[in-house]
């Protein structure tokens, strides 16, 4: 299927309209449904960029000079459209994804949240008033834009990760330049015409589309971007933040996980398989936050792996509202998984369920893995160690919970943790105790909401926060401005 909505070649949006490359190249996008190539996309390269970043920076002075309230309105107008035309943005999403109307439109619904409470935003924009040591002063702190932003994202969500970034750069007072990942781009496309039709001034929000080091690398060395905002894996990430780092640009890093879901043995063993299935299969495991080491405490441990591989047997994969999960984004994503699974299976681990790429009529064109569950994978294996960013997850004994939560600390990353358990006293010391950026008690690894803040420890990240009010944090500068009530007095 080919909605109407996404053109056979996919544009960059630069100073309010559609443009293609200098070198008008374009690069193929495949749907990971058919396998087969949906239409292609302008590939840009540091010309491109240089044009992007010097329309937002053209567009900087007018969009920063209006009130915060003013560039709220606007973002609501942006928020309502998207709205207006959720299914039409689902769609989109779905196609070039792979996941269900439905998921999508449960993200679009959450992209939509995300730009209505960023717009709010422009209403409160608080500042702090205190006191000074000095008699007859006053001092405050008021929100100033940066600049021009460089916003580079992932697929996994694609209209999500695109609200998560744009909303608050844009009602700070930045402009931006937004690099689409390569595996999403109609996403960030009809985002930016939805955002046209509502009203956002030309050059405020630029689009370009393109590769990581050919489109996502001039941006970060670009001297006229002020802030770099990242999502996507640890290994870019690190790349980015020395690039950035070298020039003093300020650095946004929200980075994988191998996120830890422990199981006591005090635990409801059906709930905590229920969330267990679903914090490491939905959207095919493409989260960061996916629950993809399951800790189980030995004496519940046989019990709750049948739970869990009867439960993850029953799943079904497809692209349909029917289905729990669809494909991953692309065959590279899908080989380098299968590889990985393969070397810790010569290394002594496992295979409960799964274990392969699905090769069934219905599958064999599509880039589907089954769910797959492993066990007695070590913890200092590949496997236990490194983000896979798929349907995969290994299960791990624990004699008691001080082993459990050893365990789940022991992981380059921190981004999520989840605890099952009937008592208050573990989940609190659990919460206390284990390394990540949001912990769950008795649900799944899932924990963003758009007022919520969201980010890992480790190296999950550079200790920044979005969404959530801490993500003006990210985009604005902070002055302090002291006042003196009676110069007579000073
Ligand atoms: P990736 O790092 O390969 O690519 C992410 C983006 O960076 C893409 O747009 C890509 O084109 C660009 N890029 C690649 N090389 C670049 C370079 N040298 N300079 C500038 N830009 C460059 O990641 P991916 O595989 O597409 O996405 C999956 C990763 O994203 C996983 O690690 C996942 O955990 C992470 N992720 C994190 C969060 C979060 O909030 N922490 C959310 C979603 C995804």
């Amino acid at each position: 299927m080919h909605p109407p909505d996404i053109p056979q070649t996919i544009p960059n949006w630069i100073d309010g309209c559609e443009r293609g490359t200098a070198a008008g190249e374009t690069f193929a996008k495949r749907s990971p449904v058919t396998g087969r190539e949906m239409g292609r996309a302008a590939r840009s390269r540091a010309a491109d960029i240089a044009r992007a970043i010097g329309s937002a920076a053209d567009a900087f002075p007018d969009w920063s000079a209006q009130t915060p309230v003013a560039r709220g309105d606007v973002l609501m107008a942006v928020a309502r459209t998207m709205r207006h035309h959720q299914e039409r943005l689902a769609a989109v999403v779905a196609a070039e994804t792979g996941m269900s109307l439905k998921a999508a439109l449960a993200e679009t619904g959450g992209a939509v949240a995300q730009g209505e409470f960023m717009a709010g935003e422009g209403r409160r924009f608080f500042g702090r008033t205190t006191t000074s040591a000095a008699p007859n002063k006053q001092a405050m702190t008021v929100r100033e834009p940066l600049g021009v932003a460089g916003l580079i994202i992932a697929a996994n969500t694609p209209i999500a990760n695109v609200a998560w970034k744009v909303f608050p750069a844009l009602v700070c007072g930045n402009t931006a330049v937004l690099k689409a990942a390569e595996d999403a781009p109609a996403t960030a496309w009809f985002f930016g015409k939805l955002a046209h039709e509502a009203g956002l001034p030309s050059g405020v929000l630029n689009i370009v589309q393109g590769f990581g080091e050919e489109a996502g690398a001039p941006i970060v060395a670009d001297p006229r971007v002020a802030v770099v905002s990242f999502t996507g894996s640890t290994a870019v990430g690190r790349e980015i933040a020395r690039v950035a780092g070298a020039r003093l640009a300020r650095c946004s890093l929200e980075l994988g996980g191998k996120n830890p879901l422990v199981v006591c043995d005090d635990a409801d063993l059906e709930k905590a398989a229920e969330w267990a299935v679903r914090s490491a299969f939905s959207n095919a495991g493409q989260r960061c936050a996916a629950g993809s080491r399951i800790i189980v405490l030995e004496s519940v441990y046989p019990t709750f792996r049948d739970l869990l591989v009867q439960r993850s047997r029953q799943l079904k994969v497809g692209p349909e509202d029917t289905d729990d999960f669809g494909p991953v984004i692309n065959p590279g994503q899908l080989e380098a998984m299968l590889a990985v699974v393969q070397r810790a299976r010569s290394e002594g681990a496992a295979v409960l369920t799964g274990g392969g790429r699905l090769n069934d009529a219905a599958h064999a064109d599509g880039f589907y893995m089954a769910p797959t569950l492993i066990e007695n994978a070590s913890p200092d294996a590949e496997i236990s160690t490194h983000e896979l960013f798929g349907p995969v997850a290994c299960l791990y004994r624990a004699r008691n919970f001080a082993e459990a939560l050893d365990l789940a600390n022991r992981s380059p990353y921190g981004l999520t943790a989840c605890i099952h358990t009937r008592s208050i006293h573990r989940a609190l010391e659990f919460a206390r105790r284990v390394q990540a950026g949001v912990v769950v008690v008795n649900a799944g690894t899932f924990g963003s909401e758009p007022h919520m803040p969201f980010g890992g420890v480790k190296q999950s990240g550079n200790g920044t926060r979005e969404p959530g009010t801490e993500a003006l944090d990210v985009y604005s500068n902070l002055k302090n401005i002291i006042m003196t009530f009676d110069p007579s007095l000073a």
